[in-house]
């Protein structure tokens, strides 16, 4: 009996991801390499549609985090992760932040003449009627 192997085992386990760090998504150590220049190409593009006041300086790639002489591929993520969180833009009503595509969503209920209101605090009034 022989066993029928096509081609080489396949490894196990989580394909490694990478953080994106302009959009903040995850793709596979391969397909990172192919998206990062188009992400970028991307948000310049769009970048360019806005009003000069509104213009951002184009997110610039962390260096990855070299730990005992190896990257650190965990902190490099968390790095590229935060990059991308930085890209968020504060909504000029009320001055939450958002990512781009979601501030355009937001600001469609959020205006100058009727700006959502701000998270004010941690302690939401609520009474609570305890039951004892
Ligand atoms: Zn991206
Ligand atoms: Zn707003």
């Amino acid at each position: 009996m022989s066993h029928l192997n096509p081609g080489p085992p396949r490894a196990r386990g989580p394909a490694p991801t990478v953080f994106c760090y302009i959009c903040g998504r995850q793709f596979g150590s391969k397909s990172i390499a192919i998206h990062e220049p188009q992400c970028l190409q991307k948000w310049q593009m769009e970048n360019e549609k806005l009003p000069k006041s509104k213009r951002r300086p184009a997110p610039v790639k962390p260096e990855a985090v070299i730990v005992g002489g190896s990257v650190d591929y965990a902190a490099t993520n968390e790095a590229n992760w935060k990059a991308s969180q930085g890209a968020m833009v504060e909504c000029e009503h009320c001055g939450r932040k958002f990512r781009d595509d979601r501030l355009e969503v937001h600001q469609r209920s959020c205006t100058a003449h009727n700006p959502a209101k701000r998270v004010a605090g941690k302690s939401v009034e609520r009474k609570i009627v305890g039951k004892a």
